[in-house]
């Protein structure tokens, strides 16, 4: 276990945006993961668990508390039969390209973009019709008490970007995959052609956390946001991106108050123009989550 007091949140984000972490504490193992969260929970102190950072927003004041990084042994991926079992610090992306080359189809469009097992399964992240459920058997986390336990995908009630892990405040540790047979080399080139389509869609080297707002049912964020004139629309140093009206890029020096400032015009326009509201994607962070519930009436 590595313990870092005053880590830059700002680095470990691809928004690239947040101030320190009081103490961001690294956890190789299982058993390390159940002594930080049982101490977090004995001291009463909050406990957030921090994968890639790709859909997180991080207060410029930091984070109070322990961020929680899961490296070493639990970024580990093991293969059996159709079995993958990874541990939740490892890329997806680099799970879903082991499982191909390994002949197991059902990962290949969850690889492009930015995310560990255990942030992709927080969100029930998804792209290109897949979602991490349909492949998901299973998720071992230490719950809030410090107690290990194995959670199937329905006791995890995935849905549209969320699973009840954002209640619970559980913390996974290793996920179970179960894959289809496939060709490799068919599994390889169809993440290349998926991962190439979608940097056409993003904005590419500027910092963003992928789509800021859900989409509606049966509409596009994106689609309602440009509708309202906003692509291009800056903030400091934020602007809504010119290729994607649902990305906001960091053009350097952006605070987490403008990425808000830009977050709230897009919502107040879009609920004016189409009596829509757009719920957050992104996570926001302690006092920035406050606020945008306190703003949004809840
Ligand atoms: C360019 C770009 C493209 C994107 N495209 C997509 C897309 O197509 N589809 C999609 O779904 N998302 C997309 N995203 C958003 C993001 O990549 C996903 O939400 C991703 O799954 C977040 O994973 P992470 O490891 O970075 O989690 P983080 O951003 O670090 O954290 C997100 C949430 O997960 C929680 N969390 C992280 N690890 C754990 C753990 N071990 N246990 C419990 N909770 C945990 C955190 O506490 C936080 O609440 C994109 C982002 C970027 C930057």
């Amino acid at each position: 276990m590595e313990l870092r007091p005053g880590e830059s949140l700002a680095r470990a984000t691809t928004l690239r945006i947040g101030g320190p972490a009081e103490l961001l504490v690294e956890a190789s193992s299982e058993r390390a993961v159940e002594r930080v969260v049982a101490a977090a929970a004995r001291d009463a102190v909050p406990l957030f668990a921090l994968g890639l950072g790709s859909n997180l927003l991080v207060p410029d004041e930091g984070v109070h508390g322990v961020v929680l990084r899961l490296v070493g042994g639990l970024r580990r991926v093991r293969i059996r039969g159709r079995r993958v079992s990874a541990g939740a610090g490892a890329p997806l992306a680099q799970v879903a390209r082991k499982a191909a080359k390994a002949g197991l189809a059902g990962l290949e469009a969850l690889s492009g973009f930015p995310s560990t097992v255990g942030g992709g399964v927080y969100m029930n992240a998804g792209a290109y019709g897949t979602e991490i459920k349909d492949v998901l058997v299973s998720a071992r986390v230490v719950e809030r008490d410090g107690r290990r336990r194995r959670l199937t995908t329905a006791q995890l009630e995935p849905a549209y970007r969320r699973t009840n892990l954002r209640e619970s405040g559980a913390v996974v540790v290793r996920a179970l995959f179960e894959l289809a047979p496939g060709d490799p080399k068919a599994l390889l080139a169809r993440i290349d052609e998926l991962n190439a389509k979608r940097w056409q869609a993003l904005p590419s080297g500027v910092a963003n956390a992928g789509s800021i707002f859900k989409n509606p049912p049966g509409d596009y964020a994106g689609r309602l946001i440009e509708a309202c004139g906003l692509k291009g629309k800056e903030h400091g140093g934020a602007a809504i991106s010119e290729r994607h009206a649902n990305v906001i890029v960091n053009r350097g020096g952006a605070r987490a108050a403008d990425v808000v400032a830009l977050m709230r015009e897009a919502r107040d326009a879009v609920a004016e123009r189409f009596g829509i509201v757009l719920e957050p994607e992104v996570v926001l962070l302690g006092a920035l989550r406050e606020e945008w519930n306190r703003r949004a009436g809840r």
